[in-house]
């Protein structure tokens, strides 16, 4: 039998009747036997997330609307149990969630406990055991994760378990108080289950079947993303593509465990797959490129100076000024007598004209501007080393579109081409290189 570690977020759990989609999927395949539940997330626009109530009556506890608040989480959870129509009785929990909230237990313990119901409910809906999370997920001092001890404490655990759910957000601290992960939070301890229980796959189930090739508010309708790899999806997130948290993938990762993205009201969508590398795939090259995101922000500061290319050390003298000013550079696109320097624009607001009397003094250029309102064009695939002429059709496409590249820079892992255009040109930028690539 295979190993499947299936995280639900929180609009799969929303109320009994997704509870019920959860639980078909599940059923649907043996090897799906570790569940990460997210708490009870939004049923239609304006419901509240249980989480945010959590946090809600964590913040009003002595207050006269501390009642209602906690009221409305009891609530939400009854009505799952009821409309489940088990027998679990959650009353004497959530009685002594209220106690520890009104005493003033810690914020993340507040936060946790909407994982930690949804889990009960859930193992008792399946009948399979429940896991805390508290009992195998370690954080150290720091707040940082102890993935090793976590590792193997979880390990050892599944190992001796067939079926088990283990609430999603929380571990406790080395004083046994409880911790939890950035919101969003429950995609990490999937992806530290899959790893400990050496899963062939971790699906992270949500509302959307798999990644876009682009933001659908920038191109209607984008078509999805079947495969990619980690370091497209790196590219892509770092860029501004809303993907999987850099952190939740991190454990899958390093055991080159693939993810697969799925929608629980749509299963048999394709989705997503994330794997470490897909050479056998590459083949197909129906799309060259695997997605385009981008970010607003940008200032390039470009130097000019003749004969830089003969100067030895002029690279250094800049950088050393950047760091001086505490300046990371995001691209450093260069000619035989320029250096350009793309930067965020946000860091530079008060010190442009101190920056720029600092570079003159460290690299006596014969010229230094500064252009404001860059945006940056990502465009991702590793397909694209294979394929002649992708950079041509990029530019093409943004000719015909008439918008002007102001900077263009290409990883030399030939992973991506970055393009920078005036920012008021971002979004048609982003349409004309989709029309172009994906039919
Ligand atoms: N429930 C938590 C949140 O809303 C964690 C999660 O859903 O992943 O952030």
């Amino acid at each position: 039998m295979g190993i499947k570690v299936v995280k639900f977020g929180g609009s799969s759990l929303a109320d009994a009747n997704q509870f019920k989609k959860v639980a078909d999927i599940i059923k649907a395949d043996a090897d799906r036997r570790y569940v990460v539940p997210s708490a009870p997330g939004k049923r239609f626009k304006e419901d509240d997330k249980v989480t945010d109530l959590l946090y809600k009556s964590f913040e009003n506890a002595g207050k006269p609307e501390f009642e209602d608040v906690f009221g409305k989480i009891r609530e939400r959870y009854s009505s799952i149990v009821k409309d489940l129509g088990i027998e679990l009785d959650l009353d004497a929990e959530l009685r002594d969630i209220e106690t520890c909230i009104l005493n003033k237990a810690g914020r993340d313990f507040a936060a946790s406990r909407g994982e930690y119901l949804n889990a009960k409910i859930l193992s008792k809906y399946l009948g399979y055991e429940f896991i805390d999370a508290a009992e195998v997920v370690f954080f150290n001092d720091d707040g940082t994760l102890d993935a090793e001890k976590t590792n193997s404490v979880l390990a050892e655990r599944l190992s001796d378990t067939e079926r088990a759910v283990i609430p999603g957000f929380y571990g406790s601290m080395p004083n046994h108080t409880i911790k939890t992960f950035s919101r969003g939070g429950s995609d990490i301890s999937g992806a530290i289950v899959a790893r400990a229980a050496g899963a062939d796959v971790y699906e992270n189930w949500t509302d959307v079947s798999g990644f876009l090739i682009c933001d659908p508010r920038i191109v209607e309708n984008p078509a999805p993303i079947e495969l990619i790899t980690y370091r497209e999806l790196r590219e892509l997130s770092y860029m501004g593509a809303t993907v999987l948290h850099e952190d939740s993938i991190f454990p899958v990762k390093v055991a080159g465990i693939p993810i697969e993205i799925k929608n629980t009201n749509a299963p048999e969508d394709k989705g997503t797959r994330i794997v470490a590398s897909c050479r056998d795939t590459n083949k197909d090259m129906t799309n060259v490129i695997t997605g385009i995101a981008g970010k607003k922000g940008f200032s390039v500061v470009t130097l000019e100076k003749d004969m830089m290319n003969e100067e030895v050390g002029f690279g250094k003298k800049v950088l050393e000024v950047l760091s001086k000013y505490g300046l990371c550079f995001e691209h450093l696109p260069s000619g035989i007598d320029t250096m350009g320097l793309v930067l965020d624009e946000k860091k530079l607001l008060g010190i442009e004209d101190d920056l720029i009397a600092d570079l003159f003094a460290a690299t006596a250029s014969d010229s230094i501007n500064i252009e404001n309102n860059i945006s940056l064009v990502a465009v991702v695939g590793r397909k694209m080393r294979n394929a002649q002429g992708t950079a041509a059709r990029v530019f093409n496409s943004l000719a015909q579109a008439g918008i002007n590249i102001r900077l263009i820079d290409q990883g030399s892992s030939e992973l991506n081409i970055i393009i920078g255009v005036d920012t008021k040109d971002f979004e048609e930028a982003i349409k004309a290189i989709y029309n172009e690539f994906v039919k």
